[in-house]
């Protein structure tokens, strides 16, 4: 494909691939009676309404238009051409509003390159839009999944690739018909900002099922085109619908990974009726492992914690496990076989989950929301004898994640962070592969003003 329709009101499309030939005469545009200069993948090219093209082509028929001046052989179209980068738009006319901005970005260009500072195209605000100045954005292990290519095989990267989505911020601007915020509010976002609203599952506020979800970074745009890019970056504008209402009580570094890890531990809890009396197991005390115990010992169960750091006890309890276990010391294990009501893996690599499905008591529940690279070896018995049961969960919908935000609000639940700089973000990677963050990296976005 050589270009893709943006915008089919404002009849806007983007360049995708160089178009080039030896006569270089195609692939050339002419802004009325400006310059000719050449298309450029990335470039976008406007065409105002109703305007007919040699050969008679409007703007409708955009992906002809392409082939059209492929054959013009030298004769232009008229139309206007834009770069994404400084991108105002056509210079006149109701159409003709500026529809992008840049903002400042982390991204990683390959799954093997470092996450360096580059320029990515952000929208202006349409009438639903909520525009944020990004203030803190939490590292989770998604975000290095994905940038590394790991999740190839389901969810396969797209490169530039901008992380983030545990996202809060300043509201900056806001479209003319949003109701729910306006410039000055703190505002989140998470890991989704669209779906189709339609479905069975949207209508269930279950948006992370909708088959046409957009998650915050690498799913097609529909507004700009390309992939999303996610909140490794100064801004992001983003449908109301999928803004969240900050606590104004909570330090905002802290509530910035409650938009992933909070919510995708809160969710599967609430969903399987943790509450007082229940044994509930935490596996892996990371960044989504520290908030289930934080959850778990809110709903009033009792909490144990799984872990491969013998060095993270006192943290554990301190965070309000009951009993802490380290994982590799098979004895201090088999003390809880048969006892669990259910047990939440939080784990980023590839280990034995038979062991904690042999902790399940009577019809106990293991679910997984920790997403290994690898597939998991399950042996059949441990889920025969007991009627036990595996299961997974993905984040939550918006109204639960708005719960949740509320739910920390009243009982002063936040994130606990280490905040760095955007630059030492390659480095908080590194930790992360070694278990070695206490308990979420969270980006001061500030950062990014020196780049
Ligand atoms: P994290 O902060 O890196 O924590 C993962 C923890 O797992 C580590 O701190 C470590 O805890 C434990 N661990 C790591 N390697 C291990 C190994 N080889 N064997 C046993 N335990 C190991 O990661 P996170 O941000 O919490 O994310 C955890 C996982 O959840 C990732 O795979 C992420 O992609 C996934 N995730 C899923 C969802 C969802 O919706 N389902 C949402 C967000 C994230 P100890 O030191 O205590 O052993
Ligand atoms: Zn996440």
């Amino acid at each position: 494909m050589r270009c893709e329709v943006i915008d089919t009101q404002r009849l806007c499309i983007v360049i995708l691939k160089p178009i080039d030939c030896p006569r270089r005469t195609c692939g050339l545009v002419q802004c009325r009676v400006g310059p000719i200069e050449q298309i450029r993948p990335g470039d976008v090219l406007w065409i105002p309404p109703g305007e007919q093209h040699c050969h008679g082509a409007t703007a409708t028929t955009v992906m002809n238009h392409i082939a059209i001046q492929e054959h013009l052989n030298g004769k232009m179209p008229t139309a206007w051409k834009k770069s994404p980068i400084n991108n105002t738009g056509p210079d006149s006319g109701p159409e003709r509003k500026p529809t992008m901005k840049n903002a400042k970005a982390y991204s990683a260009v390959s799954a093997t390159s470092l996450l360096a500072p580059t320029q990515i195209p952000r929208r202006v605000p349409t009438e639903h839009d909520v525009q944020i100045e990004i203030l803190f954005c939490g590292i989770c292990h998604s975000d290095l999944h994905y940038a590394r290519d790991e999740w190839h095989s389901i969810m396969p990267a797209v490169y530039p690739c901008v992380p983030g989505h545990e996202i809060v911020g300043r509201v900056t601007k806001v479209g003319s018909a949003v109701t729910k915020f306006k410039s000055g509010d703190l505002a989140g976002v998470g890991c989704l900002v669209d779906s189709d609203h339609t479905c069975p599952n949207c209508q269930a506020g279950l948006e992370q099922f909708c088959p046409s979800m957009t998650l915050t970074y690498g799913s097609p745009d529909k507004h700009l085109g390309g992939v999303t890019y996610g909140g490794y970056s100064d801004s992001i504008v983003v449908d109301e619908r999928f803004v969240l209402r900050v606590p104004t009580n909570l330090d905002p570094a802290a509530v910035a990974p409650l938009h992933c890890a909070g919510i995708t531990t809160y969710s599967p809890m609430r969903h399987r009726g943790v509450t007082k009396g229940k044994k509930v197991g935490v596996v892996g005390l990371g960044g989504l492992g520290h908030m289930g115990v934080k959850f778990a010992r809110a709903f009033g169960a009792h909490v144990v914690v799984f872990t491969t750091s013998p060095n993270k006890k006192e943290d554990a309890l301190r965070l309000g496990a009951d009993e802490v276990v380290v994982s590799r010391n098979a004895n201090e294990m088999t003390k809880h076989t048969g006892s669990f009501d259910f047990i939440l893996d939080t784990v980023s690599a590839d280990h034995d989950i038979n062991a904690y499905i042999n902790l399940l008591g009577r019809d106990g529940n293991l679910t997984l929301v920790g997403a290994p690279e690898k597939p998991l070896a399950v042996s059949a018995f441990g889920l025969l004898f007991g009627r036990r049961s595996l299961s997974g969960s993905l984040i939550g919908g918006i109204a639960e994640t708005q719960e949740m935000l509320d739910f920390c609000s009243a009982h002063h639940i936040t994130a606990d962070v280490e905040v760095i700089p955007i630059q030492k973000v390659n480095e908080a990677y590194e930790r992360l592969l070694k278990s070695d963050v206490k308990y979420r990296f969270s980006i001061d976005m500030a950062s990014l003003k020196s780049e």
